[in-house]
């Protein structure tokens, strides 16, 4: 790539990190990153009713849609303090780009929002098909749910998810979901504590049954984990009374094929047997739902139940884009992401093929004085341009 080109990159990349954005408040970086777009001549800039960007740029001749998706929400950094360089200047030091967004993942979102104008002015848009890219709200509370928006609209053949990979491909990743086990018992109290049943009593009991559980696995995504992450009881101080209900929140990570019905299942046969033994127990286990609102003004509710995905590392256009990476010299591993994607919906809900594909690395996502270095930024860069060459090309 050369300097001028590099240099918008990472001038563009800082501007979206000073678009503070939040989830639920992207309004900001979303004008940026549309503003963006029509200056390098998009053909189409729309937001949907999430406030998602998408932006399209068309081929002169029919082909496959491709379509970049990368978040344009950022977790908070709150602790500003605890900066080096304050989280939204973007400041530059030691060839890097320090800021909230950086690598989770505005140097993404900045890296493929220029690839493909560049793509296509330099063919003069001599290519068969159509290129959307979508800077997408509210993945950090939920995985895949503005996503659905975004693919209704655009109908893509193929995804490219923009988030950390060290400019790796990723060809699958494990899902979540939270599921919430409710016990429920009879206040009393606390100097009578016969006269009543206490609901944290009883979650001890259901805690224990559900750790004998048998995770499932699957011989390249791993374990399908569920790890109790919380537990509250009510009333909440509890002064002087016997707890009425309690309840805990399980993680649970998904493997491919893995439904609701599934998954559910062996939590609510352990909650069976257990009253079984106990005719007084009472218990319930549940998909978590949230609720959020977006900057538009619109409501984004779902249940937290986001799936895992998996494609052949063999498949010809996972082998055609790694082929033509290779040519460049770039030779990437083809792998699996750690951690939940948009993929979620693209690939596990409606089986659109999609891999993993960005710049920097994971562990630096969620940080304090987290950074994008500048040559991982050109690097992602002309790897999305080898992308669109191989799957546009052809
Ligand atoms: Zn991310």
């Amino acid at each position: 790539m050369d300097e001028t080109r590099s240099a918008e990159l990472v001038e563009f990349c800082r501007n979206l990190i000073r678009a503070r954005s939040y989830s639920g408040q992207e309004a900001e970086a979303a004008a940026v990153l549309a503003d963006e777009m029509r200056a390098l001549g998009y053909d189409e800039v729309v937001v949907d009713r999430y406030g998602s960007v998408i932006g399209t740029i068309n081929g002169n001749r029919p082909g496959p849609t491709v379509l970049f998706d990368g978040h344009i929400d950022t977790v908070p950094a709150e602790n500003a303090e605890k900066w080096t360089y304050p989280p939204f200047e973007a400041r530059i030091a030691d060839d890097r780009i320090y800021g909230r967004g950086t690598s989770d993942m505005k140097g993404a979102d900045a890296a493929f929002t220029k690839a493909v104008a560049w793509f296509a002015a330099d063919r003069d848009r001599d290519f068969a098909g159509k290129i959307c890219v979508a800077g997408v709200v509210q993945e950090e509370c939920f995985e895949g749910v503005a996503s659905r928006s975004v693919s209704s609209i655009t109908k893509p053949d193929y995804v490219i998810i923009g988030e950390s990979s060290r400019c790796n491909l990723k060809i699958g990743q494990r899902g979540r979901a939270e599921i919430k086990i409710e016990t429920h018992g009879v206040p009393a109290h606390s100097a009578n504590p016969e006269m009543g049943v206490n609901a944290v009593y009883t979650m001890c009991d259901v805690i224990g049954r559900v750790r004998e559980l048998v995770p499932t696995e699957h011989p390249v995504l791993g374990k399908g984990i569920l790890e109790l992450v919380d537990i509250k009881s009510e009333p909440y101080p509890g002064a002087s009374v016997v707890p009425e209900s309690c309840s805990a929140t399980y993680d649970r990570r998904l493997l491919t094929g893995e439904t609701p019905a599934s998954v559910l299942a062996p939590v609510s046969k352990a909650l069976e047997e257990l009253g079984e033994d106990d005719p007084a127990l009472s218990a319930t286990a549940h998909f978590t739902r949230a609720q959020e609102t977006c900057y538009t003004g619109e409501t984004i509710s779902a249940e937290r139940f986001f799936p895992g995905w998996l494609f052949d590392r063999d498949a010809d256009w996972v082998q055609a884009i790694k082929a033509k990476l290779d040519e460049k010299g770039f030779f990437p591993e083809i792998t699996q992401y750690n951690f939940c994607t948009n993929g979620s919906h693209y690939a596990g809900e409606a089986g659109i093929r999609t891999i993993g594909l960005g710049p920097s690395r994971e562990d630096l996502a969620h940080t304090v004085d987290e950074y994008i270095e500048i040559s991982e930024l050109a690097k992602a860069a002309e790897c999305y341009y080898g992308v669109l060459e191989a799957l546009l090309l052809g």
